[in-house]
């Protein structure tokens, strides 16, 4: 990403009206008045109709814009889309404290997925082994003759890989395709070639074929970010230390691991629906990762420099596509794209990395300071306001005396209404 001029750090964006937002992201963005419209109206039901079977409405979730994002030395604002109080919040106050250390920084491998074929009922499995790796250039040519716009742009079938898997009464080959999908997802260009590849596997090896799909454990498709958390602003290096032993429960337990990693989703989750990705795909590959050396363990690691700063880093695949599947034809997740300024799913791939990192920071710093209720509690308040009947015009009062007295419940709240009434 190149470097700009342009600043994500714009001070009291959230105590604007939406309105004023919605100019300053059209600033930042250069968005069209046609993309704004987009951005407010509803999704067309005729659309929805053609997005999945038997349709009768659409679902709205909020899009937030995470501020102070530098990533790669480019300053970004994130549109977040999710249904939890705090996650655009704790993503921005964690990505105004690593700007001050230049942001985040990021490496990735080529987009390559991996598609799976099972055989089965092979007598020699090594001779078998054999015919596939003799005609490999064959086999990679007839997966690459599906998708011509793919290999056109320098993707496609690339390599096989051949596993041998057993269970107490029987032998199979698992052979992986693997695929360069440029900047798509893949799952579809991934699976047509391995249907297509399957007849041509049973006649080499004898064996019959059961399963041919893509894995989402897209292990060869990493990402990684890394940055840097200032002692001073996190409260001094007696925090950073807090936030180390915090993070060391992680590492070594699954218990706490699956806690700290949903934190982690909560951000990328969020980045993923805004741009039209399929997050069941991203959450399937970002556990099965955790869990690839024999135990689930934590997606970051974070250590101290020689200056007493926190350095936090994240690795996990990420299987994300800017063209193909939803993302293509939902105007929101377009809208969004715009916002991010992508080009490429490696771009995208690098700032789902650098958010991730970002909102599993921000949890484990509030976990080691102050706890997770209070940033959680104001939000949440007006949440139980609106659930306890308030008005528009009321539910900010309701929430700020509740929070004030801390006692956010709903009978409380009940009780407020009706004394401010
Ligand atoms: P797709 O088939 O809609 O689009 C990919 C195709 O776009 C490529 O095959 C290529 O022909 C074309 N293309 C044009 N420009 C391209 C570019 N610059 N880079 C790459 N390709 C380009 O989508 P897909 O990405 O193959 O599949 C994604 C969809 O598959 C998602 O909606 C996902 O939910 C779904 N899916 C997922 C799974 C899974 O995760 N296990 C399984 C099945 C389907």
């Amino acid at each position: 990403m190149e470097s700009n001029q342009k600043s994500s750090k714009i001070s009291g964006f959230y105590k604007l009206p939406i309105n004023q937002r919605i100019k300053i992201i059209k600033n930042f963005s250069e968005l069209t008045d046609e993309d704004i419209s987009s951005l407010i109206a509803p999704i067309d039901m005729e659309l929805a109709d053609t997005m999945i079977e038997n349709v009768i409405g659409t679902f709205e979730l909020p899009i937030g814009i995470a501020m102070n994002f530098v990533i790669n030395g480019t300053d970004m604002l994130i549109p977040m889309v999710v249904e939890e109080s705090s996650v655009v919040a704790a993503a921005s106050n964690a990505a105004k404290i690593a700007r001050i250390h230049g942001g985040f920084t990021t490496e990735i491998t080529d987009p390559l997925m991996i598609g799976q074929i099972q055989i089965l009922g092979v007598d020699d499995i090594a001779s078998a082994v054999q015919k596939i790796n003799d005609k490999k250039a064959e086999i990679l040519q007839v997966a690459n003759a599906q998708d011509q716009v793919l290999v056109n742009l320098g993707g496609g079938a690339k390599d096989l890989e051949i596993r041998i898997l057993e269970t107490s009464d029987q032998k199979m080959i698992v052979t992986h395709l693997i695929v360069d999908v440029r900047d798509a997802m893949g799952a579809n260009a991934v699976n047509t070639m391995v249907e297509a590849l399957a007849p041509i596997m049973e006649e080499l090896t004898g064996g019959y074929i059961r399963l041919k799909i893509l894995s989402n454990l897209a292990d060869k498709r990493i990402a990684k970010a890394k940055a840097v958390f200032d002692k001073v602003r996190m409260g001094g290096e007696q925090v950073v230390d807090a936030f180390l032993e915090s993070y060391t429960l992680a590492s070594i337990d699954p218990y706490r691991a699956a806690t700290h990693n949903k934190g982690i989703m909560n951000g990328i989750d969020a980045v993923i629906c805004a741009t039209g990705n399929d997050f069941r795909d991203i959450e399937a590959g970002a556990h099965a990762y955790a869990a690839r050396n024999g135990q689930y363990t934590s997606l970051t690691r974070y250590d101290k420099d020689d200056k007493g700063n926190l350095v936090g880093e994240i690795e996990l695949p990420v299987a994300v596509g800017i063209v193909g599947g939803a993302g293509s034809i939902h105007p929101k997740a377009k809208f969004c794209k715009k916002i991010l300024g992508i080009k490429t799913a490696a771009q995208l791939s690098e700032i789902i990395a650098s958010v991730g990192l970002a909102q599993n920071f921000a949890a484990v710093f509030a976990l080691s300071t102050v706890g997770i209720q209070k940033g959680h509690m104001s939000l949440h308040a007006k949440n139980i306001a609106m659930m306890a009947g308030a008005t528009k015009d009321e539910i900010e009062k309701v929430a700020e005396m509740m929070v004030k007295e801390g006692k956010v419940k709903m009978d409380r709240a009940k009780e407020i209404i009706d004394s401010i009434r």
